[in-house]
């Protein structure tokens, strides 16, 4: 007998990545063999030199196929054996390595938006759906669009042992959000990309697509983010590291860094309307939805808990989003003896 891997993998288009992904037949019992694929149609390679390879990471049930199928999130690497300059998640584990002692938990937040016919789900073929208000968390087939897909993807994702911690309907027509966590830097991100992979396969059966575009409508609609909930240990001990946290996001140099690496097209979306922050200025506060990172209610009623950067744009590699706030609040909270 044999079982099916899907070998899925993130490829190089610019100036958001792409998942990629095809099929191997494995002998029952036979492990996770490395594998090739041409660079050349992922835009990973030149067509004279087009063999990448693909290193099996993190595996899971294949909810999709069912029976002993596998879904195989992998690494890309040149063939001289080291990570390709699109393999993000290389670059995340040194660092996760050095701060694993603060044990750094996240919670992604992804938004996304569903299209047919080149429009998001939800709108009419002429004009615009009425205005946003009834849409966010709503009920009813006049305020959601798409929810078969959304309940059959959650149910994908715990049959997949996946950390998915809930989903709600968005602010705008057809658009919804999924969250991963909390998990460490790089389970966060391997779960959220496989949850991705699962949105794009389950949605195809309804000759439906989903987006993570960051602005998918243009005009006074609803952006599309990432909200990245982070904390360490001492952040879930006591409120002094969580203002140490805020504050390192603030130092000079960081909001530029952590702004270039929080997907394509932020300054689109971080225009300071529709509960964003202006993406060049950085503040931070207790319950505020218009600042770059909230400290929720219940944090400060507690002193402890974790902080919400409300920056990230739907399209983030999460490896590089999480890669960041370690570096930069633990590293911070290190140096403040809070570590
Ligand atoms: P919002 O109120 O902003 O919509 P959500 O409920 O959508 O927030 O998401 C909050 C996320 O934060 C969840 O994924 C949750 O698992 C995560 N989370 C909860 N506690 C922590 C923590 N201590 N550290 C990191 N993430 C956390
Ligand atoms: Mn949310
Ligand atoms: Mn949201
Ligand atoms: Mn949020």
């Amino acid at each position: 007998m044999s079982y099916k891997a899907e070998y899925i993998w993130i490829d190089g288009t610019e100036p958001s990545a792409r998942l990629r992904s095809k099929t191997k037949i494995l002998a029952d019992g036979a492990e996770l063999p490395e594998w090739g694929f041409d660079g050349s149609s992922t835009n990973q390679a030149p067509g004279d030199n087009s063999d990448c390879v693909l290193k099996p990471v993190f595996s899971c049930p294949d909810p999709v196929r069912g029976g002993n199928h596998v879904l195989v999130l992998c690494e890309v690497y040149l063939v001289d054996g080291t990570p390709h300059p699109t393999n993000n998640r290389a670059r995340l584990l040194p660092v996760a390595e050095r701060y694993a002692g603060q044990e750094p938990w996240f919670g992604i937040e992804q938004e996304y938006t569903f299209f047919q016919d080149g429009r998001p789900l939800g709108f009419p073929a002429v004009g615009y759906p009425a205005p946003q208000g009834p849409y966010y968390c709503g009920v009813g087939a006049d305020e959601v669009f798409g929810r078969e897909i959304v309940e059959k993807h959650l149910d994908a994702c715990l049959e997949a042992g996946l950390n998915i911690s809930g989903i709600n309907a968005e602010v705008m027509p057809g658009q919804w959000e999924f969250q991963v966590g909390p998990a460490g830097p790089v389970e966060v991100a391997d779960h959220l990309w496989i949850a991705r992979w699962l949105l794009y396969r389950i949605a195809e059966e309804y000759d439906v697509a989903a987006t993570l575009d960051a602005k998918p409508a243009k005009g006074d609609w609803n952006g599309a983010g990432a909200h990245t909930n982070f904390s360490t240990r001492a952040m879930r001990e006591g409120y002094d590291a969580i203002i140490t946290a805020c504050e390192s996001l603030g130092a000079p140099g960081k909001v530029e860094e952590h702004i270039a690496g929080y997907g394509h097209g932020i300054e689109e979306r971080l225009t300071g309307h529709h509960e964003t922050a202006p993406h060049d200025v950085y503040s931070y506060g207790v319950s505020n939805r218009g600042a770059s990172v909230r400290i929720p209610w219940q944090v400060e009623v507690d002193k402890k808990g974790y902080i919400e950067d409300r920056r990230p744009n739907a399209n983030i590699d999460p490896y590089n989003v999480t890669r960041l706030l370690v570096n930069t609040c633990c590293a911070a909270l290190e140096n403040a003896g809070q570590a």
